[in-house]
């Protein structure tokens, strides 16, 4: 190390930095005491204050700063921190409804719904008519039963919960009874055998993982079993020399045992998405009409609503599950609810359901309009990317997500950058880097040696093109 000599005395010179009441009392000191109160405003400066002493004491040159510096970078400190932790971001990664960026987003009609339930009370759990307590799920219950011909209706926190609480009410110390090719896990998070024995069911496995036959449920079933399961096979296909018993005949030899029959849909879908271009996927109606008792599905997927579990079917089952204590830990809030209400009235006509929830909207983009999309932003973008790379404009295809449909793949456009350099993996780094950390920041992909900005859910374009030119300016 080598020796720093002072040509001053060390206290004459920590003397030349300003004092925290100084910094307090300039200009740049009162705005940070007005915004974020006195004593962060004084905490912040003195350890601005304190770092400037460090740097002193390490040798390193010594410009005392003055009180307007030390205030600025205590502003500085403070609004990083206060700056949200939870952002909006751009989802150009090609799934539409991504899991670890908050599945559907909602339509106006919801957001509204939601707006008006936070700032106001509301009767959530009572009845305008009689005055009496009402039920936070009447408000949708309805709803539900109108579109999906079910005979009743219960609202949970999410799927997971929906299957939790099922189970639980239905086989609690009792057999459920599922198909080995079904035991899913799901982004990690959703191990059904976990869920069963937290619902303290007893797993029994049926069949093998490619092949299950009606007769493996018949031989299953007996005086222990409290329920069949099937679970939608979310985010996997199993291939080749397959068999799946038809959902119609386990609900023909649940019935005949008077065993309960649950079929966990997942995505859980009300109408025929075939409608707009995309694979029919079995819907909630099919699941009820192919004789489950009850059927649970996700708010926040193919739906478009807020995260959400329901439980739908058999009215004398789902009254069981409503009347649960576990249903209390796992209820829905007013604002879910209000979401909820206002995202199902909208399939109520679906004519107009591609134009105003807007997941369905992007499912139902064609290549052609997101082809034509890319093209008018590929000069901002080649700009933004500036020399070293190659901007292009590419076909690519995009997927729903979170289980939904896993083995559909939508055609879509995206914007590609390649790297010229021969280390393009730490350029792709980088690059996936400075979009991440523009103000909004943009989540692509790394596919093939390029970064692709799938624009199938790119619908804020101002603000797009804003981040492109602050890339470039950058
Ligand atoms: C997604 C999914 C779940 C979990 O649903 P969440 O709403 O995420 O809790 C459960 N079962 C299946 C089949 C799913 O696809």
């Amino acid at each position: 190390m080598t020796k720093v000599v002072h040509t001053e005395g060390e206290s004459a010179k920590f003397a030349r930095l300003p004092s925290v009441d100084r910094v307090m009392a300039c200009d740049a000191g009162r705005i940070v005491s007005a915004r974020f109160g006195q004593s962060a405003a004084a905490d912040a400066i003195r350890a601005q204050i304190s770092i400037s002493r460090a740097n002193f004491a390490s040798g390193e040159d010594f410009h005392p700063p003055d009180t307007e510096t030390v205030a600025r970078a205590a502003l500085a400190t403070l609004e990083a921190l206060d700056a949200p932790s939870q952002r909006r971001v751009f989802n150009l990664t090609g799934t539409v409804l991504h899991t670890n960026l908050g599945r559907a987003t909602l339509s106006e009609e919801a957001i509204a719904a939601v707006v008006e339930s936070m700032r106001h009370p509301t009767n959530l759990e009572f009845n305008l008519a009689s005055a009496a307590r009402g039920e936070r799920d009447d408000h949708v219950r309805g709803l539900v039963r109108e579109l999906t011909g079910a005979e009743d209706a219960c609202l949970v926190n999410n799927n997971a919960s929906a299957v939790l609480l099922a189970l639980n009410t239905l086989a609690r110390g009792r057999e459920a009874i599922v198909s080995r090719g079904e035991l899913i896990e799901i982004g990690g998070a959703f191990r059904l055998p976990d869920i069963m024995q937290r619902a303290g069911a007893k797993l029994r496995e049926v069949g093998t993982t490619n092949r299950t036959h009606i007769r493996d449920f018949e031989a299953a079933i007996g005086p222990r079993t409290g329920a069949i399961l099937k679970a939608h096979a979310s985010n996997y296909a199993i291939l080749g020399f397959t068999a799946e018993a038809p959902p119609a005949e386990i609900a023909k030899i649940a019935r005949s045992a008077g065993t309960p029959f649950i079929d966990d849909l997942g995505s859980g879908t009300l109408v025929d998405l075939s409608r707009w271009g995309l694979r029919r996927e079995r819907t909630v109606q099919d699941a009820l009409r192919d004789g489950a008792d009850l059927v649970t599905f996700s708010g926040d997927k193919l739906l478009g609503g807020p995260q959400a579990g329901f439980i739908v079917g058999r009215a004398d089952l789902v009254r069981a599950c409503a009347k649960n204590h576990l249903k209390r830990a796992l209820r829905l809030d007013k604002l879910r609810l209000a979401a909820l209400e206002a995202t199902l009235k909208l399939y109520r006509n679906p004519d107009k359901l591609a134009e105003r929830l807007p997941a369905l909207r992007y499912f139902s983009r064609t290549r052609d309009e997101i082809s034509a999309q890319a093209n008018r932003f590929l000069p901002f973008w080649s700009r933004a990317l500036g020399a070293g790379w190659t901007g292009s404009v590419i076909d690519c295809s995009s997927q729903i997500g979170s289980g939904a449909l896993p083995m559909e793949s939508l055609p879509g456009a995206a914007l590609a950058a390649s790297p010229d350099s021969r280390r393009k993996g730490r350029a792709l780094d980088s690059l996936s880097r400075r979009l991440r950390e523009l103000p909004v920041p943009v989540i692509g992909r790394i596919h093939e040696d390029a970064l692709q900005l799938d624009l199938r859910c790119l619908d804020d374009e101002d603000t797009f093109v804003a981040m492109l030119d602050q890339m470039t300016k950058a």
